[in-house]
């Protein structure tokens, strides 16, 4: 299966597109792990892309869709994967849409994990990241709730989206997905 998770820092999606990758076996590919790994590795890319994200703002659309289309081409994406982090703009969702489209390999699934912003803020100060400051927090929560929360409208609109009630324990909140991935499997035969 293709599927992508989307939800707002501090949702957990993180820990949860771990556990899903597990269960169906799909390689994970978290856009956010690749820049900061990027970053520690030092290459140019890394270092571009760190001073978008320690100041808590959107690495731009074009390096971020060729990062994808590279890590896409590898071969052990062929057998599905689980984006994590990506898309996180509709111009990101729209680019993606064109290559796969190109592949003939759509995507099924696009799963929302919902948290009240409460909870989300309470998640992030306990999570000790370097980008988790007070500042950053804020900032990348308005960035999603104006550049990611419009994705959903997109791919309610093409038909794949399913929301995911994303409060209580990682167990309850993986059962709810594992219902709506188990779902779509069968849907798609
Ligand atoms: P994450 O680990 O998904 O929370 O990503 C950490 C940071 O990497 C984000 O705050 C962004 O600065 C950057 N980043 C990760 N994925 C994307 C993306 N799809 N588009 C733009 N920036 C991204």
């Amino acid at each position: 299966m293709r599927i992508v998770f989307v939800g707002p820092p501090g949702a957990g999606k993180g820990t949860q597109a771990l556990r899903l990758k597990d269960y169906l076996g799909l390689t994970h590919l978290s856009t956010g792990e690749i820049l900061r790994e990027a970053h520690e590795a030092g290459t140019e890319l890394g270092r571009e892309a760190a001073s978008y994200f320690e100041a808590g703002k959107l690495v731009p659309d074009d390096v971020v869709v060729s990062l994808v289309a590279e890590r896409l081409a590898q071969s052990d994406c062929l057998g599905g994967y689980l984006f994590d982090g990506f898309p996180r703009t509709v111009a990101q969702a729209k680019a993606l849409d064109a290559i796969l489209e190109a592949q003939g390999r759509p995507l099924d699934l696009v799963v929302s994990i919902d948290v009240p912003q409460d909870d989300v803020l309470r998640r992030l100060a306990s999570r000790g990241r370097t980008d988790d400051n007070p500042e950053t927090i804020q900032q990348r929560l308005d960035q999603y709730r104006a550049l990611t929360e419009p994705l959903l409208d997109y791919y309610e609109h093409q038909g794949i989206l399913r929301r995911v009630d994303g409060t209580g324990s990682p167990d309850e909140v993986f059962a709810r997905i594992q219902h709506v991935v188990d779902q779509a499997r069968q849907a798609s035969g």
